[in-house]
């Protein structure tokens, strides 16, 4: 039996195509651009095309793609970094929803002086966008809200919020790891200061990330050595990854349409073929405004660890909340924090499909979870 991948926002496998882009990389130009001869010398234009790929799918300026590890790192030397380099504001403004690598970051903040707020969401994972504008103050420094979320697939209204912020003075960086490559971000258009990118999560390796930065935006390094991205971050570049983010990207816009049709329709065949033959199975998160590959279902009075289980058996992979939290039996912090109700939080499952996804597959686990969700609740504390 195949492997039926249907966890794609916790990762997606490398195209081929950015495969064979990056072979040479490990093989014949593995030189290091800082060298003085011509073999190191002759990466630096490797990199250049790269950074111009990025560029060119974000629409900005390729003097503006910083290329990071990953994007925790793209979060972290945003936060931290924006915060450094303005000593007098103290305040920085999140959402209860964030990733952890934002979250993680905020609260170790106030150990050192800072006030940092998180804004609420509704329970369809919604923004509080009143609270967000009452925050918004003289001392704060950084807004930093998420494009999409990564477990419900929720978008959040970034234009409106990076109007709102720019108005304020305030600078505003949005974690974009997992729009990017699932809907299209115009950044000539979209006033955002800062924005965070994973090549893992667009069909690069792992160990890849990327940091936009908005020309004038004082961001100062977090990761010190070396004279690499012009003084932005340390140490040898990692030509590989660069190489494969560079063709990731190029092949994102490509892949755009079939995303926002293709996968959109395999999606929501998954998600109505499940809704209609299981029982007390509910959508977690904003229908309306979702990114084209994300269903998050609750499956009400069972554990979605032992969803996982018997789907494992059957060779399908999904996940129960995000990656990063999996392994604990705390229900999600992100249906925590729109309110879903117990029940529902512990039993919630999250597919999210890739271009690498067929009807056949989708087909296999309309067919498989009916009998799953009845044996479960058959054993279920919570159903008499
Ligand atoms: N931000 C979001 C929204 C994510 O989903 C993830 C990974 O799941 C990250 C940040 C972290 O990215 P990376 O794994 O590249 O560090």
């Amino acid at each position: 039996m195949k492997t039926i991948y249907l966890d794609n926002n916790a990762t997606t496998r490398v195209a081929d195509e950015v495969f064979e882009e990056i072979k040479p990389f490990f093989s014949e130009l593995y030189g290091n651009p800082s060298s003085m001869h011509t073999f190191g010398g002759q990466i630096g234009k490797h990199i250049k095309k790269a950074r111009k790929q990025v560029a060119t799918l974000l629409n900005c300026d390729p003097s503006e793609i910083l290329f990071t590890s990953c994007g925790t790192e793209s979060d972290n030397n945003a936060i931290l970094g924006t915060l450094s380099a303005m000593p007098t504001r103290r305040k920085i403004i999140t959402s209860r929803v964030e990733h952890q690598a934002v979250l993680a970051t905020c609260r170790s903040l106030p150990s050192q002086g800072y006030h940092v707020v998180e804004i609420d969401v509704d329970k369809n994972g919604r923004l509080d966008m009143e609270q967000l504008e009452r925050e918004i103050d003289d001392d704060t420094a950084l807004v930093s809200i998420m494009y999409a979320n990564n477990e419900t697939g929720t978008i959040f209204p970034i234009e409106e919020i990076a109007k709102l912020t720019k108005s304020r003075g305030v600078l505003f960086h949005t974690d974009a790891v997992q729009a990017v490559g699932k809907i299209p971000i115009d950044l000539e258009k979209l006033p955002v200061d800062m924005l965070s990118i994973s090549g893992h999560k667009l069909h690069a390796p792992k160990g890849i990330g990327v940091l936009y930065i908005r020309k004038g935006t004082h961001v100062k390094p977090i990761i010190l050595g070396g004279h690499q991205e012009s003084g932005r971050r340390a140490g040898t570049e990692n030509i590989t990854g660069v190489v494969a983010i560079g063709k990731a990207c190029e092949l994102a816009q490509e892949w755009m349409q079939h995303e926002n049709t293709v996968v959109k329709q395999l999606r929501d065949r998954l998600e109505k073929g499940l809704l209609s033959s299981c029982k007390d199975a509910i959508v977690n998160g904003d229908v309306e405004n979702r990114l084209p590959n994300t269903t998050n279902i609750s499956f009400e009075f069972i554990e979605g660890e032992a969803i996982l289980l018997m789907l494992d058996q059957f060779e399908i992979c999904a996940s129960s909340g995000s990656a990063c939290t999996s392994g604990s039996l705390e229900p999600s912090h992100v249906l925590r924090a729109m309110g879903i109700p117990f029940t529902a939080a512990h039993g919630s499952i999250r597919f999210s499909l890739s271009k690498y996804n067929n009807e056949a597959e989708v087909d296999f686990v309309i067919e498989k979870m009916p009998a799953i969700i009845d044996r479960l609740r058959e054993l279920s504390p919570f159903v008499k």
